[in-house]
Protein backbone atom coordinates (compact mmCIF):
# COMPACT_ATOMS: atom_id res chain seq x y z
CA UNK A 1 0.00 0.00 0.00
CA UNK A 2 1.32 3.50 -0.43
CA UNK A 3 1.20 6.81 1.59
CA UNK A 4 -0.34 9.53 -0.22
CA UNK A 5 -0.38 13.26 0.74
CA UNK A 6 -3.86 13.37 2.69
CA UNK A 7 -2.17 10.68 4.93
CA UNK A 8 -1.35 11.51 8.33
CA UNK A 9 2.37 12.31 8.80
CA UNK A 10 4.60 8.98 9.31
CA UNK A 11 5.05 8.61 12.58
CA UNK A 12 9.03 6.66 14.33
CA UNK A 13 7.29 4.07 14.48
CA UNK A 14 6.17 3.19 11.20
CA UNK A 15 9.98 4.59 9.70
CA UNK A 16 11.69 2.36 12.15
CA UNK A 17 9.49 -0.72 10.92
CA UNK A 18 10.16 0.21 7.38
CA UNK A 19 13.80 0.36 8.55
CA UNK A 20 13.25 -3.15 10.07
CA UNK A 21 11.57 -4.05 7.19
CA UNK A 22 14.80 -4.21 4.81
CA UNK A 23 17.11 -5.77 7.47
CA UNK A 24 14.75 -8.43 7.84
CA UNK A 25 14.76 -9.83 4.32
CA UNK A 26 18.55 -9.44 3.91
CA UNK A 27 19.68 -11.28 6.79
CA UNK A 28 16.43 -12.89 8.42
CA UNK A 29 19.18 -15.37 10.25
CA UNK A 30 20.03 -12.17 12.70
CA UNK A 31 16.49 -12.09 14.49
CA UNK A 32 13.90 -13.71 16.60
CA UNK A 33 10.21 -12.89 16.37
CA UNK A 34 8.04 -13.24 20.04
CA UNK A 35 4.40 -12.37 19.56
CA UNK A 36 1.27 -13.27 20.96
CA UNK A 37 -2.52 -13.28 21.78
CA UNK A 38 -4.57 -13.38 24.63
CA UNK A 39 -6.73 -16.29 24.70
CA UNK A 40 -9.53 -13.75 25.53
CA UNK A 41 -11.97 -15.00 22.48
CA UNK A 42 -11.94 -15.73 18.66
CA UNK A 43 -9.02 -13.95 16.52
CA UNK A 44 -10.33 -11.18 14.65
CA UNK A 45 -9.88 -9.57 10.83
CA UNK A 46 -7.59 -7.03 13.46
CA UNK A 47 -5.72 -9.23 14.63
CA UNK A 48 -4.88 -10.73 10.68
CA UNK A 49 -4.08 -7.61 9.23
CA UNK A 50 -2.44 -6.20 12.11
CA UNK A 51 -0.03 -9.03 13.79
CA UNK A 52 -0.86 -12.36 12.01
CA UNK A 53 0.04 -11.89 8.74
CA UNK A 54 3.05 -10.43 9.54
CA UNK A 55 4.14 -13.65 11.19
CA UNK A 56 3.67 -15.99 8.93
CA UNK A 57 5.60 -13.72 6.28
CA UNK A 58 8.40 -13.51 8.89
CA UNK A 59 8.30 -17.45 9.02
CA UNK A 60 8.55 -17.98 5.96
CA UNK A 61 11.57 -15.25 5.23
CA UNK A 62 13.07 -17.72 7.90
CA UNK A 63 12.60 -15.64 10.96
CA UNK A 64 12.75 -17.74 13.86
CA UNK A 65 9.32 -17.26 15.38
CA UNK A 66 8.08 -17.81 19.20
CA UNK A 67 4.21 -18.01 18.82
CA UNK A 68 2.87 -17.32 22.74
CA UNK A 69 -0.58 -17.74 23.77
CA UNK A 70 -0.52 -15.49 26.99
CA UNK A 71 -3.12 -17.52 29.28
CA UNK A 72 -1.97 -15.30 32.64
CA UNK A 73 -2.80 -12.21 30.87
CA UNK A 74 -6.19 -12.76 30.67
CA UNK A 75 -6.59 -12.28 34.32
CA UNK A 76 -5.66 -8.81 34.24
CA UNK A 77 -9.00 -7.30 33.17
CA UNK A 78 -11.03 -10.13 34.35
CA UNK A 79 -12.23 -11.71 37.24
CA UNK A 80 -11.57 -15.01 35.76
CA UNK A 81 -10.53 -16.92 32.76
CA UNK A 82 -13.86 -18.25 31.39
CA UNK A 83 -14.30 -20.55 28.47
CA UNK A 84 -9.80 -20.38 28.60
CA UNK A 85 -9.49 -24.42 27.07
CA UNK A 86 -11.53 -23.04 24.09
CA UNK A 87 -10.21 -19.59 23.42
CA UNK A 88 -6.64 -21.36 23.71
CA UNK A 89 -7.58 -24.47 21.16
CA UNK A 90 -9.64 -21.47 18.74
CA UNK A 91 -6.61 -19.95 18.52
CA UNK A 92 -4.53 -22.79 18.16
CA UNK A 93 -7.05 -23.19 15.29
CA UNK A 94 -6.40 -19.70 13.98
CA UNK A 95 -2.88 -20.22 13.76
CA UNK A 96 -2.74 -23.43 11.57
CA UNK A 97 -5.17 -21.84 9.22
CA UNK A 98 -3.39 -18.81 8.68
CA UNK A 99 -0.14 -21.15 8.23
CA UNK A 100 1.84 -21.27 10.87
CA UNK A 101 4.00 -24.25 10.71
CA UNK A 102 5.06 -25.87 14.18
CA UNK A 103 7.72 -27.19 12.27
CA UNK A 104 9.30 -24.30 12.40
CA UNK A 105 7.13 -21.51 14.52
CA UNK A 106 6.87 -22.20 18.58
CA UNK A 107 3.79 -22.49 19.88
CA UNK A 108 3.86 -21.62 23.61
CA UNK A 109 1.33 -20.89 26.28
CA UNK A 110 3.19 -18.98 29.06
CA UNK A 111 1.62 -20.59 32.06
CA UNK A 112 3.20 -23.61 30.85
CA UNK A 113 6.49 -22.09 31.28
CA UNK A 114 7.77 -21.57 34.72
CA UNK A 115 11.00 -20.28 33.87
CA UNK A 116 9.28 -17.48 32.06
CA UNK A 117 7.77 -16.20 34.76
CA UNK A 118 10.21 -16.28 37.19
CA UNK A 119 12.06 -13.24 35.24
CA UNK A 120 8.98 -11.02 35.93
CA UNK A 121 10.66 -11.07 40.13
CA UNK A 122 14.06 -9.35 38.73
CA UNK A 123 12.34 -7.63 36.33
CA UNK A 124 9.79 -5.85 38.57
CA UNK A 125 12.64 -4.42 40.35
CA UNK A 126 13.56 -2.62 37.40
CA UNK A 127 10.87 -0.27 37.01
CA UNK A 128 9.01 2.07 39.10
CA UNK A 129 5.75 2.12 40.09
CA UNK A 130 4.85 6.04 38.53
CA UNK A 131 6.60 4.33 35.10
CA UNK A 132 3.81 1.54 35.09
CA UNK A 133 1.03 4.25 36.45
CA UNK A 134 1.48 6.29 33.08
CA UNK A 135 1.20 3.95 30.62
CA UNK A 136 -1.47 4.77 28.33
CA UNK A 137 -2.67 1.17 27.13
CA UNK A 138 -3.16 0.23 30.57
CA UNK A 139 -5.20 3.18 31.38
CA UNK A 140 -7.14 2.51 28.22
CA UNK A 141 -7.46 -0.95 29.26
CA UNK A 142 -8.39 -0.18 32.29
CA UNK A 143 -11.07 2.14 31.27
CA UNK A 144 -12.26 -0.74 29.29
CA UNK A 145 -12.04 -3.38 31.97
CA UNK A 146 -15.28 -5.64 33.23
CA UNK A 147 -13.68 -5.19 36.63
CA UNK A 148 -14.64 -3.16 39.86
CA UNK A 149 -10.96 -2.59 41.09
CA UNK A 150 -8.07 -2.89 39.06
CA UNK A 151 -5.63 -5.35 39.81
CA UNK A 152 -2.01 -5.73 40.49
CA UNK A 153 -2.06 -8.04 37.76
CA UNK A 154 -3.57 -5.42 35.23
CA UNK A 155 -0.18 -2.68 36.59
CA UNK A 156 2.71 -5.19 35.73
CA UNK A 157 0.76 -6.91 32.52
CA UNK A 158 3.51 -4.96 30.80
CA UNK A 159 6.53 -6.33 32.85
CA UNK A 160 5.16 -9.83 32.32
CA UNK A 161 5.05 -8.84 28.50
CA UNK A 162 8.76 -7.55 29.09
CA UNK A 163 9.41 -12.02 30.19
CA UNK A 164 7.50 -12.88 27.24
CA UNK A 165 9.37 -11.22 25.05
CA UNK A 166 13.33 -11.52 26.42
CA UNK A 167 13.13 -15.03 28.02
CA UNK A 168 13.68 -15.71 24.35
CA UNK A 169 15.38 -12.67 23.27
CA UNK A 170 13.30 -11.98 20.89
CA UNK A 171 14.34 -8.97 19.08
CA UNK A 172 11.87 -8.03 16.50
CA UNK A 173 7.75 -8.07 17.46
CA UNK A 174 4.92 -7.54 15.21
CA UNK A 175 2.19 -6.04 17.02
CA UNK A 176 -0.45 -3.09 16.21
CA UNK A 177 -0.28 0.37 17.43
CA UNK A 178 -1.94 -0.34 21.21
CA UNK A 179 1.25 -2.25 21.75
CA UNK A 180 4.00 0.32 21.14
CA UNK A 181 3.69 1.62 24.81
CA UNK A 182 4.10 -2.00 26.47
CA UNK A 183 7.05 -2.59 24.23
CA UNK A 184 8.83 0.66 25.26
CA UNK A 185 8.46 -1.05 28.61
CA UNK A 186 10.54 -4.24 27.69
CA UNK A 187 12.81 -2.00 25.53
CA UNK A 188 13.11 -0.12 29.43
CA UNK A 189 13.65 -3.14 30.97
CA UNK A 190 16.49 -4.68 28.54
CA UNK A 191 18.38 -1.85 28.98
CA UNK A 192 18.69 -1.52 32.25
CA UNK A 193 19.10 -5.26 33.52
CA UNK A 194 22.06 -4.77 31.00
CA UNK A 195 23.46 -1.98 32.66
CA UNK A 196 22.87 -2.84 36.04
CA UNK A 197 24.26 -6.68 35.13
CA UNK A 198 25.61 -7.75 32.25
CA UNK A 199 24.47 -7.84 28.86
CA UNK A 200 21.88 -10.10 28.71
CA UNK A 201 19.03 -9.01 26.37
CA UNK A 202 18.74 -7.38 23.29
CA UNK A 203 16.34 -4.30 22.36
CA UNK A 204 13.49 -5.33 20.83
CA UNK A 205 11.65 -3.25 17.80
CA UNK A 206 7.85 -3.11 17.37
CA UNK A 207 7.36 -4.12 13.50
CA UNK A 208 4.20 -2.22 12.50
CA UNK A 209 1.51 -3.47 9.58
CA UNK A 210 -0.32 -1.61 7.06
CA UNK A 211 -2.99 -1.64 9.56
CA UNK A 212 -1.58 -0.72 12.78
CA UNK A 213 -5.09 -0.30 14.23
CA UNK A 214 -7.79 -1.56 12.69
CA UNK A 215 -11.34 -0.35 13.75
CA UNK A 216 -14.13 -2.71 14.46
CA UNK A 217 -17.86 -2.10 13.31
CA UNK A 218 -18.89 0.44 16.13
CA UNK A 219 -15.45 2.52 14.67
CA UNK A 220 -13.45 2.02 17.76
CA UNK A 221 -10.52 -0.53 17.95
CA UNK A 222 -11.62 -3.93 16.85
CA UNK A 223 -10.92 -5.99 19.59
CA UNK A 224 -12.22 -9.41 21.05
CA UNK A 225 -13.98 -8.02 24.11
CA UNK A 226 -15.75 -5.17 22.77
CA UNK A 227 -17.93 -7.09 20.21
CA UNK A 228 -17.02 -5.11 17.56
CA UNK A 229 -15.00 -7.80 16.05
CA UNK A 230 -15.41 -10.03 12.63
CA UNK A 231 -13.56 -13.18 13.66
CA UNK A 232 -11.07 -15.22 11.43
CA UNK A 233 -13.53 -18.36 11.36
CA UNK A 234 -17.32 -16.47 11.26
CA UNK A 235 -19.03 -18.00 8.68
CA UNK A 236 -19.45 -16.16 4.93
CA UNK A 237 -23.30 -14.96 6.38
CA UNK A 238 -22.02 -14.25 9.67
CA UNK A 239 -19.69 -11.81 7.69
CA UNK A 240 -22.29 -9.58 6.00
CA UNK A 241 -24.50 -9.13 8.90
CA UNK A 242 -21.76 -8.34 10.77
CA UNK A 243 -20.81 -5.88 8.23
CA UNK A 244 -24.15 -4.79 7.62
CA UNK A 245 -24.39 -3.57 10.89
CA UNK A 246 -20.91 -1.82 10.92
CA UNK A 247 -21.40 2.09 11.29
CA UNK A 248 -20.75 4.62 8.53
CA UNK A 249 -22.58 7.90 8.06
CA UNK A 250 -25.41 10.06 5.77
CA UNK A 251 -22.87 11.14 2.83
CA UNK A 252 -23.29 9.20 -0.10
CA UNK A 253 -19.85 9.76 -1.52
CA UNK A 254 -17.16 7.21 -0.47
CA UNK A 255 -13.82 8.42 0.16
CA UNK A 256 -10.95 7.38 2.06
CA UNK A 257 -10.77 9.91 5.24
CA UNK A 258 -9.82 8.23 8.58
CA UNK A 259 -9.39 11.08 10.60
CA UNK A 260 -13.16 12.49 9.17
CA UNK A 261 -15.07 9.13 8.45
CA UNK A 262 -13.16 6.72 10.98
CA UNK A 263 -16.76 4.21 10.30
CA UNK A 264 -16.42 4.93 6.08
CA UNK A 265 -12.72 4.46 6.46
CA UNK A 266 -12.07 1.70 8.23
CA UNK A 267 -14.41 -0.23 6.19
CA UNK A 268 -12.77 0.85 2.87
CA UNK A 269 -9.21 0.05 4.31
CA UNK A 270 -10.54 -3.52 5.28
CA UNK A 271 -11.68 -4.08 1.93
CA UNK A 272 -8.31 -2.91 0.33
CA UNK A 273 -6.65 -4.88 2.75
CA UNK A 274 -8.37 -7.99 1.72
CA UNK A 275 -7.96 -6.93 -2.25
CA UNK A 276 -4.49 -6.39 -1.59
CA UNK A 277 -4.81 -2.60 -2.84
CA UNK A 278 -4.84 1.19 -2.67
CA UNK A 279 -7.63 2.00 -0.22
CA UNK A 280 -7.95 5.51 -2.36
CA UNK A 281 -8.20 3.76 -5.24
CA UNK A 282 -11.13 1.17 -3.82
CA UNK A 283 -13.21 4.18 -2.33
CA UNK A 284 -12.88 5.88 -5.48
CA UNK A 285 -14.61 2.82 -7.21
CA UNK A 286 -17.46 2.98 -5.16
CA UNK A 287 -17.90 6.32 -5.82
CA UNK A 288 -21.63 7.12 -4.76
CA UNK A 289 -22.71 4.03 -4.13
CA UNK A 290 -23.31 5.04 -0.83
CA UNK A 291 -22.60 2.87 2.42
CA UNK A 292 -24.52 -0.16 0.42
CA UNK A 293 -22.47 -0.51 -2.05
CA UNK A 294 -19.73 -0.04 0.42
CA UNK A 295 -20.96 -3.51 2.33
CA UNK A 296 -21.10 -4.84 -0.06
CA UNK A 297 -17.83 -4.45 -1.77
CA UNK A 298 -16.32 -5.38 1.65
CA UNK A 299 -18.34 -8.45 2.65
CA UNK A 300 -17.12 -9.82 -0.93
CA UNK A 301 -13.26 -9.09 -0.06
CA UNK A 302 -13.73 -10.36 3.04
CA UNK A 303 -15.44 -13.59 2.45
CA UNK A 304 -13.24 -13.82 -0.42
CA UNK A 305 -9.93 -13.39 1.20
CA UNK A 306 -10.67 -15.46 4.07
CA UNK A 307 -12.78 -18.76 2.29
CA UNK A 308 -9.18 -20.68 2.26
CA UNK A 309 -8.43 -19.78 5.78
CA UNK A 310 -11.85 -20.70 7.16
CA UNK A 311 -11.60 -24.17 4.96
CA UNK A 312 -8.27 -25.04 6.60
CA UNK A 313 -9.15 -24.30 10.12
CA UNK A 314 -12.57 -26.65 9.35
CA UNK A 315 -10.07 -29.19 8.03
CA UNK A 316 -8.09 -28.88 11.25
CA UNK A 317 -10.81 -29.31 13.63
CA UNK A 318 -11.36 -32.61 12.85
CA UNK A 319 -8.10 -33.34 14.55
CA UNK A 320 -7.65 -31.75 17.79
CA UNK A 321 -5.51 -34.49 18.82
CA UNK A 322 -2.80 -33.30 16.79
CA UNK A 323 -4.00 -29.11 17.67
CA UNK A 324 -3.36 -29.98 21.14
CA UNK A 325 0.13 -31.82 20.11
CA UNK A 326 1.32 -28.63 18.49
CA UNK A 327 0.93 -26.70 21.95
CA UNK A 328 2.51 -29.59 24.07
CA UNK A 329 5.72 -29.95 21.55
CA UNK A 330 6.10 -25.86 21.41
CA UNK A 331 6.02 -25.80 25.79
CA UNK A 332 8.85 -28.17 25.87
CA UNK A 333 10.91 -25.98 23.42
CA UNK A 334 9.93 -22.71 25.39
CA UNK A 335 10.69 -24.36 28.28
CA UNK A 336 14.04 -25.24 27.64
CA UNK A 337 15.04 -21.52 26.62
CA UNK A 338 13.29 -20.13 29.20
CA UNK A 339 15.72 -22.10 31.57
CA UNK A 340 18.75 -21.20 29.65
CA UNK A 341 17.89 -17.42 29.91
CA UNK A 342 16.77 -17.54 33.35
CA UNK A 343 19.98 -19.26 34.35
CA UNK A 344 22.40 -16.34 32.60
CA UNK A 345 20.15 -14.13 34.39
CA UNK A 346 20.48 -15.69 37.75
CA UNK A 347 24.59 -15.53 36.89
CA UNK A 348 24.19 -12.04 36.25
CA UNK A 349 22.77 -10.86 39.46
CA UNK A 350 25.15 -13.39 41.19
CA UNK A 351 22.62 -15.60 42.61
CA UNK A 352 23.47 -18.76 44.06
CA UNK A 353 23.97 -21.66 41.42
P1 LIG B 1 -8.78 -7.97 24.11
O1 LIG B 1 -10.02 -7.21 23.78
O2 LIG B 1 -9.03 -9.20 24.93
O3 LIG B 1 -7.67 -7.12 24.66
P2 LIG B 1 -7.62 -7.79 21.47
O4 LIG B 1 -8.58 -7.92 20.34
O5 LIG B 1 -7.17 -6.42 21.84
O6 LIG B 1 -8.28 -8.55 22.70
P3 LIG B 1 -5.02 -8.92 22.03
O7 LIG B 1 -4.90 -10.39 22.32
O8 LIG B 1 -5.02 -7.96 23.17
O9 LIG B 1 -6.38 -8.71 21.17
O10 LIG B 1 -3.91 -8.47 20.98
C1 LIG B 1 -3.16 -9.41 20.21
C2 LIG B 1 -2.34 -8.72 19.14
O11 LIG B 1 -3.19 -8.19 18.12
C3 LIG B 1 -1.55 -7.50 19.62
O12 LIG B 1 -0.32 -7.49 18.91
C4 LIG B 1 -2.37 -6.32 19.22
O13 LIG B 1 -1.60 -5.16 19.01
C5 LIG B 1 -2.97 -6.80 17.90
N1 LIG B 1 -4.27 -6.17 17.68
C6 LIG B 1 -5.38 -6.30 18.46
N2 LIG B 1 -6.39 -5.58 17.96
C7 LIG B 1 -5.93 -4.99 16.83
C8 LIG B 1 -6.53 -4.11 15.86
N3 LIG B 1 -7.79 -3.70 15.98
N4 LIG B 1 -5.77 -3.68 14.81
C9 LIG B 1 -4.47 -4.11 14.69
N5 LIG B 1 -3.85 -4.93 15.57
C10 LIG B 1 -4.56 -5.37 16.64
MG1 LIG C 1 -5.98 -6.12 23.68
Amino acid sequence: MTLTTDDPPVSPAVRRSAELEQQLSLDPGRFRVLTGDRPTGALHLGHYFGTLHNRVRLQDLGVEVFVLVADYQVLTDRDVAERLTEHVEGLLLDYLAIGIDPARTTVFNHSAVPALNQLLLPFLSLVSVAELGRNPTVKDEIAHSRQSAVSGLMYTYPVHQAADILFCKGNVVPVGQDQLPHLEVTRTVARRFNERYAEVFPEPDALLSAAPLLLGTDATKMSKSRNNSIALGAGADETARLIKGATTDADRHITYDPARRPGVSSLVLLAALCLGRDPHEVAAEIGNSGAAGLKRTVTEAVNTRMAPIRARRAEYAQDMGYVREVLRTGNERANAVAEATLREVREAMGMFL
